[in-house]
């Protein structure tokens, strides 16, 4: 669901001269809208590790407590309970949105926008160019189309407003934290590999994906963010799989024993999805670094412990 919001503030606290964004030292002071979220709580841990100070904002509609709970106590770190959609007032450096979209005026915003843009996509790979192959009235036009408007709205900032933007398009990704019961591929087949039930392929399983692991796309959005380009780039990793072929690396990593089940496809599903990073390695010099097979067992072993946690 897209809706427009407001985060009011200034950039320089201390009045007078104005820093150039992309000049601007670590440590800064930066909003995560939908920090207590799966990428978002990784991102968080990345700049914190590095020395800024982070303030969430998370309705926690998705988002859990439990992804931050290791920063509680941190003098740098903040959460605020609060839906985007209401403004808010915050003197920040940047804002990495999440979230929802927002319309700050001197900070740099990064949108994370999705492959989803694409649709079902007759180009493939897909380049940033390629203007996508979306139902506008299908069951899931309300996520590819209000990212799609997400898109423009922070184009329309950057060109009427002058706020400096960023553009990330975020192919499927996986990895520790993510939800364990929100029905995507990956951590159905895992939680299902561990919990002894068979794997829910979808329609005949034919249909591809290309998976990254969460710690290369937040590489990718902090490298998108401190660089000098407006985007849309897109960040995953190439390597394509069937969903069949990835039901047999799960099986490899959690049970040799696992077994599939077919059901039915929900309709719409793109039939492929492969991002060609060329542009990302080009101008951002910046490329993915685990294979599915070297990233899933550190999924799985957060799962494990998640599915165990939950037994108790
Ligand atoms: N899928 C599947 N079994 C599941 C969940 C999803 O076979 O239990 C398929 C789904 O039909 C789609 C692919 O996996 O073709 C990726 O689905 P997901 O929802 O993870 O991501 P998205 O479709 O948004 O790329």
């Amino acid at each position: 669901a897209i809706s427009t919001s407001t985060v009011i503030g200034r950039t320089n606290p201390g009045g007078g001269r104005r820093v150039p964004v992309g000049l601007r030292k670590p440590p800064m002071r930066i909003v995560v809208t939908g920090g207590a979220g799966f990428v978002g709580s990784h991102l968080v841990d990345k700049l914190i590790a590095r020395g800024d100070s982070v303030i969430v904002i998370d309705n926690f509609f998705t988002g859990r407590k439990e992804n931050l709970v290791h920063l509680f106590g941190n003098p740098r770190f903040e959460l605020i309970r609060h839906d985007v959609i209401e403004p808010i007032l915050l003197e920040v450096d940047q804002i990495y949105h999440l979230a929802c979209p927002a319309s700050p005026v001197h900070y740099k915003f990064l949108l994370t926008s999705t492959s989803e843009v694409y649709g079902d996509p007759l180009e493939h790979p897909q380049k940033e160019t390629y203007w996508g192959h979306v139902n506008p009235i299908g069951v899931r036009s309300c996520y590819d189309e209000g990212k799609r408007t997400a898109e423009t709205l922070t184009m329309d900032y950057h060109r009427g407003a002058e706020v400096e933007v960023r553009i990330a398009r975020i192919f499927n990704t996986y990895g520790p934290r993510m939800c364990i019961d929100d029905g995507r591929v990956v951590s159905n087949f895992v939680a299902q590999a561990l919990r002894r039930q068979p794997m829910t392929v979808y329609g005949d399983g034919k249909q591809t994906r290309s998976f990254q692991f969460v710690s290369d796309l937040v590489d990718g959005l902090v490298t998108l963010m401190e660089s000098e380009h407006i985007g849309p780039f897109n960040l995953g990793n190439p390597g394509e799989f069937t969903m069949l072929e990835l039901a047999e690396v799960v099986k490899e990593t959690v049970d040799p024993s696992a077994t599939i089940d077919f059901k039915p496809n929900t309709a719409d599903d793109p039939h492929m999805r492969k991002p060609d990073i060329t542009k990302a390695m080009e101008f951002l010099n910046w490329a993915p670094k685990i294979s599915l097979r070297e990233g899933l067992p550190l999924m799985v072993n957060d799962f494990r412990k998640r599915i165990l946690d939950e037994q108790k």
